[in-house]
C-alpha cells in the first residue's frame, strides 16, 4: 500500500499515522520527524532546515524532495508506505509523481485528515512530545503519568520548539496556502479519501480501515 497522509498541522496525522503503520504493516515516513532528527544530531541537512522549521516556514522543495528520494530508494519501502508531511507543496506533488513513476508505482491513495483551525491551535498549544523517543502527549487530553516525564523512556517530555502560538498560527497559514491546493489535486485523480480527525483517535483509524479495507 502506498499511502499519502495529507492535513493541517495538529490535525493529528502523527497519530494516526502510528496505527496505519502497524495495520498496513508499512513504513511511517514523517519528514517532520526525519527533519527534528537531523536538527537533534546537527548534521548539515539539520542546520539548513531549523530556522525555517522554527519560523513556521516550509524547508525549500529541493532540500525535501532529495531527502525524500533518498528514503524511497531505502528497501523496506518495496512493499509500501506511509507518507506524513510530505508533499506539502504541488512542486513535490509534481516531483514524488516521477519519482514513483521511475519506480513504477501506483499511489493507493491520499488521506485527507480534517480539523477546524480552532481545535488545531487548542490541541497543538497543549501538545508535548518526548525529547528522546518522540512520544505525543497531550496536557489536556493524554499527559504523562509524572508531570514532565514519558511514560515510554522515562526521557524529558517538552514543548516542541514550533508549537507556540504564533507560530502554529504561521504554520496553519503555510498550510493554507500552500498545502491546501494539494487536497484538489489529488481529488482530481480520484485518490482522495476524507476523513473526519475532530472526534477520538479511534474512531478516525476506523474510518480509514472502513474505506481502505
Ligand atoms: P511536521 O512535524 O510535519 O508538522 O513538520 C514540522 C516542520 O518541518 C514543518 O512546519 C516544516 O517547517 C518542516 N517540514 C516538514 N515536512 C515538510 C515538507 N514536506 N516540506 C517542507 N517543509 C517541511
Amino acid at each position: 500500500m502506498q499511502l499519502i497522509l495529507l492535513g493541517a498541522p495538529g490535525s493529528g496525522k502523527g497519530t494516526l499515522a502510528a496505527d496505519l503503520k502497524s495495520i498496513y504493516e508499512i513504513p511511517h515516513i514523517s519528514t517532520g520527524d526525519i527533519f527534528r532528527k537531523n536538527i537533534s544530531e546537527k548534521t548539515e541537512l539539520g542546520v539548513k532546515a531549523e530556522n525555517y522549521i522554527n519560523n513556521g516556514q516550509l524547508v525549500p522543495d529541493e532540500i525535501t524532495i532529495e531527502m525524500v528520494a533518498d528514503r524511497l530508494s531505502q528497501v523496506d519501502c518495496e512493499q509500501g508506505f506511509l507518507l506524513d508531511g510530505f508533499p506539502r507543496t504541488i512542486p513535490q506533488a509534481d516531483a514524488l509523481a516521477a519519482i514513483l513513476n521511475d519506480k513504477g508505482i501506483k499511489l493507493t491513495g491520499v488521506i485527507n485528515v480534517t480539523i477546524s483551525d480552532e481545535l488545531v491551535l487548542k490541541r497543538l498549544t497543549s501538545r508535548r512530545v518526548c525529547s528522546q523517543c518522540g512520544a505525543s502527549y497531550n496536557l489536556i487530553s493524554l499527559p504523562p503519568e509524572v508531570n514532565g516525564i514519558c511514560d515510554k523512556c522515562g526521557g524529558q517530555v517538552v514543548q516542541r520548539d514550533d508549537d507556540h502560538e504564533e507560530t502554529i498560527k504561521k504554520r496553519l497559514e503555510t498550510y493554507h496556502n500552500q498545502t491546501k491546493p494539494l487536497v484538489d489535486y489529488y481529488r482530481n485523480q480520484n485518490l482522495i479519501f476524507d476523513i473526519s480527525n475532530e472526534g477520538k483517535p479511534e474512531d478516525a483509524v476506523a474510518a480509514v480501515k472502513g474505506l481502505l479495507g
